[in-house]
Formats: structure tokens, sequence, C-alpha cells
């Protein structure tokens, strides 16, 4: 087996929740004192024991390490008090990529089941404020008990089966400076979840996890979107395997997703204050990702106010090498240089990059004058 032996075997990814406490705490807990640390995530597999962990030192991706995924987490009282949450890394990063400062207002637009609320809750800190909006009553009480778990009730407010097109003048949430927009979408970066019995593993001298682990298909919770929710109320993280179940991404439903996903960003362009709105997707199509940059980069609202799409080099994330697909964006009207620089701005996660799934985030930016009006 070579590294490509990702492509079927992903980490488990644990985003410590700096709300409650610190990388280094998690790591010399109980449950993880025995483990080594590795160098790379291929190193996770290809060697004689399981008990290890990795995580990227880079700024890439802070407060985010990964283990095998046989490992089972959910019983441990790291994760049963909310100080580790399972998340995989590709959704940490609309987060990371959004960077809203300390003590800022941030608008999640689509936040149930809250994995990308609690951790903007933690980047903005007690003296932050994030707006949780979620259309859906049932996962809208996923989500409170989420922010609840996170220990975030003080810095985000719920905003219980609110359609987030309805935010408008005269609503608190309407001053924000950052949005974070995670829309439904066809789901198509997903990972086939894995079960991994750990007796099976042949420890400790087994060097790869099982051939044959056992699938689960995983359901559609509604008929627009596709994260389901445990029982725990995280998104299920999406380990190992590359094969994608389930996937209705005709042309009529990717237009249709497509559609929304466009109606989301352009209310958002209409933030009086706003000056940086991430857009991500767990789809690795492009008429749900560079397709809806172009769209929206192309409306008048976006020339009106001036939005466009944040720089490589002036966004947080940009080592990450895999970037937007230039070919894909022919319909923004813009220069092929500006083409070029707008897909070197958005960031993509193939399901093979070993970070717990495809996906997609840009983050678009504004010249606005004086600061955060929430403060
Ligand atoms: N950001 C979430 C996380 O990281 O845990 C996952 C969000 S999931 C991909 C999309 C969510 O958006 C669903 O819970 C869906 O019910 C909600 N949603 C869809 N349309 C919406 C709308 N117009 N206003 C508010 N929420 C919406």
């Amino acid at each position: 087996k070579t590294p490509t032996g990702l492509t079927t075997f992903n980490p488990r990814w644990i985003r410590v929740n700096a709300l409650k406490t610190t990388l280094k705490e998690s790591l010399s807990s109980q449950m993880f004192s025995a483990f080594q640390e590795v160098g790379g995530m291929s190193d996770m597999f290809f060697s004689e024991v399981v008990r290890k962990y990795y995580y990227p030192k880079a700024e890439l991706l802070p407060d985010i390490f990964a283990i095998h995924p046989s490992h089972d987490v959910t019983s441990n009282e790291l994760y049963k008090s909310g100080e580790i949450i399972l998340q995989s890394a590709s959704s940490c990063l609309p987060a990371i990529m959004l960077n809203p400062p300390k003590g800022s207002t941030v608008v999640d637009g689509c936040a149930a089941p809250g994995n990308k609320t609690t951790h903007l809750a933690a980047l903005v800190g007690s003296n932050g404020k994030v707006f949780a909006v979620e259309r859906d009553r049932r996962r809208a009480e996923i989500l409170e008990r989420m922010v609840a778990k996170a220990g975030a009730e003080k810095i985000v407010t719920t905003l219980k089966a609110t359609d987030f097109t309805t935010i408008t003048e005269g609503h608190t949430a309407w001053k924000a400076s950052y949005l974070l927009l995670d829309p439904s979408c066809s789901g198509s970066g997903i990972l086939q979840r894995v079960d991994w019995d750990i007796s099976k593993l042949n420890l400790p001298s087994s060097n790869v996890a099982p051939s044959q682990p056992s699938k689960k298909k995983r359901k559609r919770d509604d008929s627009s979107q596709k994260c389901s929710v445990s029982q725990h109320g995280e998104q299920e993280t999406q380990h190992v395997d590359e094969e994608v179940q389930d996937s209705d991404t005709s042309k009529e439903r990717l237009q249709s997703l497509s559609d929304f996903q466009v109606a989301i960003i352009l209310h958002a362009f209409s933030f009086p204050n706003a000056k940086r709105i991430t857009y991500s997707t767990c789809s690795i199509h492009a008429e749900e990702n560079e397709h809806v940059v172009a769209r929206v980069l192309n409306s008048e609202i976006a020339k009106e106010r001036g939005w466009g799409v944040q720089s490589r080099e002036d966004n947080p994330l940009s080592t990450w090498h895999r970037r937007g697909l230039v070919g894909e964006l022919s319909e923004l009207q813009v220069s092929p240089k500006e083409q070029q620089r707008i897909a070197d701005g958005c960031v993509r996660v193939s399901r093979t990059d070993g970070l717990g799934g495809g996906f997609f985030v840009v983050c678009f930016t504004r010249q606005v004058d004086g600061e955060d009006q929430l403060g």
C-alpha cells in the first residue's frame, strides 16, 4: 500500500473546542496519553500501532487533530463534555477561512446541526456573537443541544425555524459583519461512513485497517439536503472510503440546488455591514461550486456593493494546494486573468485528500467603511 491508500482510509478528525480546553490539554488527557504523535496522515495507517495522533502544526488547521478511525471517541469524557467535537477537517475550513476577529458578530445562515456554529463561537470568543439561523425546527433543536454542549450558549443566539432570507432590516443579525453560508447541497463529496471494529484490527502488529469494514448507508433527512445528524448532534463526519452512496446528481437537481445556493448568497450580499462571507458545500460538483461563484459575481447586487472573491494570498488557507477550477468559471464576465485570480481564491478538497470528504469553500469580500458595528 502507498499513501494513495488514503483514498480508502481516512482518519477520524477531532476539533478541540477552544471554549473549553486546548489542543495540548486534550492530547495529554487520559484518552490520548498513550498515543504517539506521527509526522503525517499516511503514518496513521502504515506502521505498527493504531494509537497515534497527527496534527497539522501549520496555521492551516489550528485546534484540529486526527486519529485512527477505529477509535471510539463518543464514549469518552472529553467528547461527552463537549471538550472535543467530531468534525471532519474539511468541515472546519469555512470558519477558518472566514476568520472572524475576536469579539465580532457573525451570522451562520444555514446552521444545523451546528459544527460550524460552535467553531465560530470558539473563534469570536466570549465577547463575540453568533446568530445561528436554521429553517428546520427539528434540526434547530439539535443545533441548540450542540451549542449547549459546546458551552457556547452565551455567544450563540439560535434563530429557530427561521429562513435566512427573511432576515432583513430591523433584525439585530442584519448588522453583522461576517457571514458563514453552508447551505444544503448534493453532498457528493461525502464519504461513506464505515464502522470500524477494533477487535478485527489484529493488534498490535496490523499495519493497515481491516479489509472489509462494514458500511452503513446514510440517510437523507430531508428532500433538499444531505447532512444527516446523529443522535449526538454532530454532523456525521465522513470517514473512510471514497465511494459516494445515493447520488441524485441529475442535471435538474443540481440546477435547483444551485438556484437555491445563489439565492442564499445574494441575500447575504445585501447585509449592509457585511465585509466577509464564506460559501461552502460538501459537493464536488462545479454546478454547486464555481458555477455558483460565477453566477453571484455576475449579479447586479455584487457589482453595486463591490463584492469580489478574496485573493488566495489574503486568505488563511493560502497554503492549501487544491484550488478552484478555472475552466468552470467561463460564465464569469471578467478577463481570463481575473478568472484565474478568482479560481485561485477558491479552495477545493477532493475526497481522496484525507481531510474527511470532498469540499468547496470560497470567501467573498468587499471594502466596508468603519469597523464591525456590533463589535
Ligand atoms: N453548517 C452546518 C454544520 O456545519 O453543522 C451544516 C449545514 S447543512 C449543509 C444545511 C442546513 O441549512 C440544513 O440544516 C438546512 O435545514 C438548512 N437550511 C436550508 N435552507 C435554509 C434557509 N433558507 N434558511 C435557514 N436554514 C436553511
